[in-house]
């Protein structure tokens, strides 16, 4: 598929696997798409496999996520963990604000905002993650909800940081539900959230970030939602804990 930006595809495996599980996933998707070369893959199992499966990438295509980040750079935060601790095994990407955590760790705009700072800060790159609710939806204020989550977590950002962002609008009620947005929900989404980024950073730099669909994502529909002019990839969660389905998304995308 050609793209005007290079898709990424990134695996959410949430708080599943233990290092052993992760390390068998991990080398399965490396046989599996040792040849994809068209997109970025990522993986972002949780904290306590992160060192079995760096190992188990170095030598690959794969690069490696984090699921969550501390603001702080060290110190006294019981049950954190920071930037520096990622880089020990070659983090690339961080997961922040997913609706996991801004409903149960009530994890607002401004907190993610001083987590993608501190992201940024350490090089690697953030993977801000917005989406309205049901009751948003049908409120009609998805654009207003996108809109303040939006400026809420990129704030302070520089444009020269705004394009080594991933955003990923992440519909909540298509979160682990089976329930896809359609085509055109999504990619009406993605080009409003463009046209915030635009309004933010300037034209030439919202046309270089990538904008994942996270929601239900599978190998059946994978294609279709990537064909789409501003959906430049793709969070997932069920269908990353399995070699065959995240396989499948991946080589159904490109
Ligand atoms: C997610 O939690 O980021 C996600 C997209 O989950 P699922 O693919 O299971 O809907």
């Amino acid at each position: 598929m050609n793209k005007e930006r290079k898709l990424i595809i990134a695996g959410n495996w949430k708080m599943n696997k233990t290092a052993a599980e992760a390390l068998a996933l991990v080398n399965g998707l490396k046989l599996e798409l040792a040849n994809v070369k068209e997109a970025d893959i990522v993986v972002c199992p949780p904290f306590t496999a992160l060192e079995a499966v760096s190992k188990a990438v170095l030598d690959s295509n794969l690069r490696l996520g984090a699921q969550n980040m501390s603001e702080h750079n060290f110190g006294a935060y019981t049950g954190e963990v920071c930037a520096g601790m990622l880089k020990e095994f070659s983090v690339r990407y961080v997961i922040l604000g997913h609706s996991e955590r801004r409903q149960y760790q009530k994890e607002p705009d401004a907190l993610i905002a001083s987590k993608a700072k501190a992201v940024h800060g350490a090089a690697l790159k953030p993977i801000v993650c917005v989406g309205e609710t049901l009751a948003e939806r049908e409120g009609n204020r998805t654009e207003a909800v996108l809109e303040k989550q939006l400026r809420g977590s990129l704030a302070g950002l520089s444009a020269d940081l705004a394009v080594e962002t991933i955003i990923a609008y992440e519909p909540v009620w298509a979160i682990g539900t089976g329930k896809t947005a359609t085509t055109q929900q999504a990619q009406s989404a993605h080009a409003f959230i463009r046209g915030v980024l635009a309004q933010l950073f300037e034209d030439a730099t919202a046309r270089k970030i990538r904008i994942q669909y996270g929601g239900s994502v599978k190998a059946n529909n994978a294609k279709e939602l990537m064909s789409q002019p501003d959906v430049d990839g793709a969070l997932v969660g069920g269908a990353s804990l399995e070699v065959r389905s995240f396989a499948d998304i991946i080589k159904n995308s490109i």
